[in-house]
């Protein structure tokens, strides 16, 4: 079921789909990321690509929930962060293609917003 997009900016960053798959920085090219499709309500991401490159990315839908902040940490199951509560996949960013980010991303599922950074 296809998801309608509600606030859609993307900043110096290509996206492969609509609202999901692999993210580009728009500058190099070079992926930096990947977004699933179908588990996230809303994700704010701010990056800076190795290229010297600054990106965001800023996606929610109609349905989206407002969510509630959650201390808890994102779990990582190989490259893909996960949500701790009922281990939804989530998003993967290639820690070795951006020197720092900021991730603020909340699970459809539970309706938990976490946060990460480097
Ligand atoms: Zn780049
Ligand atoms: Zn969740």
């Amino acid at each position: 079921m296809s998801r309608i997009v509600k606030n859609k900016e993307l900043v110096n960053t290509r996206l492969a789909t609509n609202y999901g798959g692999w993210m580009y920085c728009e500058k190099c090219g070079e992926n930096i990321g990947y977004l699933c499709y179908s588990t996230y309500d809303k994700i704010e991401l701010d990056y800076k690509c190795n290229c010297g490159n600054h990106g965001s990315v800023l996606l929610d839908f109609e349905d989206s929930k407002v969510g509630k902040s959650s201390t808890s940490e994102l779990v990582m199951v190989k490259t893909r962060f996960c949500c701790p509560k009922d281990n939804e996949p989530l998003i993967t960013i290639l820690d070795k293609k951006v020197t720092n980010y900021d991730l603020k991303i909340t699970c459809k599922s539970c309706e938990s917003i976490y946060q990460k950074s480097k």
